[in-house]
């Protein structure tokens, strides 16, 4: 590899003007290497939430896609600092191979995560404070790409500037500098990460259009900069809704597509005509980026089953996950048509971290969740008779729960009155075992899932470090 970002002060993002990549070099398929990498990110589904999206979608005995999956490991997805992870330490770690502490951005073990304050509307970052002089930006998988003359892009549902996506293109000792994030990704722009290469990311789509316009054309942005403005000026295509993304030819690269002012709506309330699909931008994603003949970097994020189990809303995070499953089959279609067998293509798909999403038992088999029938949403039932199952306190409880969470019975629950039709509610909050605010459900500590298909999936296996995730996707692509 090259010697990408070698030292950046904390100062500035770290985008490392002096120390990035040299001249790309082509790149023809090398045998036995993975020439295109599909990274999945599913944001905290957990072990739990995968089966409970099993059950929900296709019932006990189906398989998603992702089960399907001929190689598998267990990650371990401890941060520097953390027993339990954020999205940006365990992203970062993927990206990187550098374990970080909670809320760092792709940076040195050491970097410490320090929040910006703000001047007025101005996000004012304290980086360089409080002795945190030492952190540096370490390359993250996409810059080694883009190095090696390969393209590279970010497909999520959330803001593209949120610590997932961030963790790819971007270097921050927090993230919250997302107004800095987003400047990362403007070639030869104040604040750009000169580690990507002259020309930046090839291809982003998700939300965060607020991060990209000043705050007096209705945005975020307290420097005035119109970032959006700035990338077409550098000949980049713009797309801000779903025909506009479906009209995006083959070769409209580079590209931005933002599709909403931050993060998109939940899948089963998103209005199709303004926000595609994950599966439908994994798609058009995939026909831009694989035209480029040394192959391609595409990260993908489910980002928002994080958000429905932060919020306890066990519904909308099985929707989540099973959107996330069908942009992995999505990619699994296309590139065997592109790259029958996936001689030349590695598939990774995983989750940053748990979440405290818990299975009660011990129903009879429910099923899959239809309209007419709650499925694993409904209430936990007895063998073998099918009634309706009461705690101690004499009230029925339901089969997914959370381990923390907004919805904690205060006392006793006997007065408790629970059907399966409130249970399997759109916004039906499960109960929790320890009261938090709303939407401060906590993240989980438990190992997640990693499946892999494809060239060099076989490296994946065992109970790894999220570290090494970075050595092995490096190591199948020859990066
Ligand atoms: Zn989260």
């Amino acid at each position: 590899m090259k010697p990408l970002a070698a030292a950046c002060l904390l100062s500035a993002l770290a985008g490392c003007a002096a120390t990035g990549p040299a001249a790309t070099s082509a790149r023809p398929a090398i045998d036995g290497q993975a020439k295109n990498i599909i990274f999945f990110l599913g944001d905290g589904m957990g072990i739990n939430t995968l089966t409970a999206a099993r059950i929900y979608a296709v019932g006990e005995e189906g398989e998603l896609t992702i089960d399907t999956l001929p190689e598998s490991a267990f990650v371990k997805t401890f941060s520097n600092d953390a027993q339990v992870t954020d999205s940006a330490a365990s992203m970062s770690a993927y990206m990187t191979g550098v374990k970080q502490n909670n809320g760092v951005i792709s940076m040195s073990t050491e970097t410490r995560a320090i929040a910006p304050t703000m001047d007025g509307k101005r996000t004012v970052s304290r980086c360089a404070t409080g002795g945190n002089t030492s952190g540096r930006a370490v390359p993250t998988l996409a810059e080694l790409a883009k190095a090696r003359g390969m393209a590279a892009g970010v497909v999520t549902t959330t803001s593209v500037t949120d610590a997932t996506p961030a963790a790819t293109y971007a270097h921050a000792c927090h993230r919250k500098l997302e107004e800095d994030i987003a400047a990362a990704l403007v070639p030869g722009g104040a604040g750009y990460n000169a580690a990507l290469g002259k020309d930046g990311l090839d291809l982003v789509f998700g939300g965060g259009a607020q991060q990209f316009t000043s705050a007096d054309a209705g945005g975020k942005r307290a420097d005035g900069r119109n970032l959006l403005g700035e990338l077409q000026g550098k000949g980049w295509r713009v797309a801000s809704n779903t025909a506009q993304l479906q009209a995006l030819a083959p070769n409209a690269q580079p590209v931005i597509g933002l599709f909403a002012q931050n993060h998109f709506a939940y899948e089963a309330a998103r209005d199709p005509a303004k926000q595609p699909a994950l599966s439908e931008m994994t798609a058009k994603a995939i026909d831009i980026l694989a035209n480029n003949p040394n192959g391609f970097f595409l990260m993908v994020e489910g980002g928002l089953i994080d958000h429905g189990l932060h919020a306890t809303l066990a519904k909308r995070a099985l929707q989540e996950t099973v959107s996330y499953n069908a942009a992995l089959k999505t990619a699994l279609d296309k590139m065997n048509k592109i790259d029958p067998g996936l001689k030349n293509t590695l598939i990774v798909a995983t989750a940053d971290h748990d979440h405290t999403l818990l299975i009660n038992g011990y129903s009879p088999r429910t099923g899959k969740t239809t309209p007419t029938h709650p499925g694993i949403l409904g209430l936990v039932r007895s063998l073998p008779d099918g009634k309706v199952r009461l705690d101690k306190d004499g009230a029925p409880f339901t089969i997914l729960g959370f381990g923390t969470g907004e919805n904690r019975i205060q006392g006793s629950r006997k007065d408790v009155k629970l059907t399966d039709e409130i249970t399997a509610g759109d916004d039906y909050h499960q109960e929790a075992v320890v009261r938090t605010k709303a939407g401060s459900e906590t993240h989980g500590g438990a190992d997640v899932y990693l499946g892999a298909a494809g060239v060099n999936a076989e490296l994946f296996r065992g109970t790894i470090d999220n570290t090494r995730v970075f050595d092995l996707i490096k190591k199948a692509a020859g990066l």
